[in-house]
C-alpha cells in the first residue's frame, strides 16, 4: 500500500493524513470535517502558508498578489479556474503581499503578481506577470510533469 500522503486542510490548516489510493475520492478533515479539496484557492496567512509548504506533500502553486493591483484583480478568475484543474495533485494558494509582508520578503517578490511553484517545501518555480488559465496549468505541468 502506498504511503499517506499529508494533506493540510484549507479551512483550519489541520495536517490530516489521507491514503495515496483515495486523495482523488473527496476526503474531508478529521478535525473541522470540511472538505480537503474545495476546488478553490486557498487564502492564506503566513502560519499556513508554512504549513502547506512545508508540512504538506503536495506540491504548491502560490499567487502573490495585492488588492491594488490591477493584473493581478485580472488574474485571479484564471488562478481559481487552474485550481479546479490541478487539485488534487497541487494545492493552490493565494497571499496578499500587504496582509502578509512578512513572506513577501522572505521570498524577494519584486512585481505581483508573482506566482511560486514549490515541491519538498523547496521553490522549484518562478513567473513574474498575469497568465491566463491554460498558460498557468502548462507551466506547472512544464515543472511537474504528470505521473
Ligand atoms: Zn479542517
Amino acid at each position: 500500500m502506498a504511503d499517506p500522503v499529508v494533506i493540510i486542510c484549507p479551512s483550519c490548516a489541520t495536517a490530516n493524513r489521507v491514503p495515496a489510493t483515495r486523495i482523488s475520492e473527496s476526503p474531508k478533515c478529521g478535525r473541522c470535517s470540511q472538505m480537503l479539496f474545495q476546488g478553490a484557492p486557498v487564502a492564506v496567512s503566513g502560519q499556513a502558508f508554512d504549513r502547506h509548504v512545508k508540512t504538506g506533500s503536495l506540491p504548491v502553486l502560490v499567487d502573490f498578489w495585492a488588492s491594488w493591483c490591477g493584473p493581478c484583480k485580472a488574474m485571479a478568475p484564471a488562478f481559481a479556474a487552474a485550481a479546479k484543474g490541478l487539485e488534487p495533485r497541487v494545492r493552490l494558494l493565494k497571499v496578499d503581499t500587504e496582509a502578509e509582508q512578512a513572506v513577501a520578503a522572505r521570498f524577494a517578490i519584486r512585481s505581483i503578481p508573482t506566482l511560486i511553484l514549490f515541491s519538498g517545501g523547496r521553490e522549484i518555480a518562478r513567473s513574474a506577470g498575469a497568465m491566463d488559465q491554460r498558460a498557468i496549468t502548462s507551466w506547472v505541468n512544464q515543472h511537474l510533469p504528470p505521473s
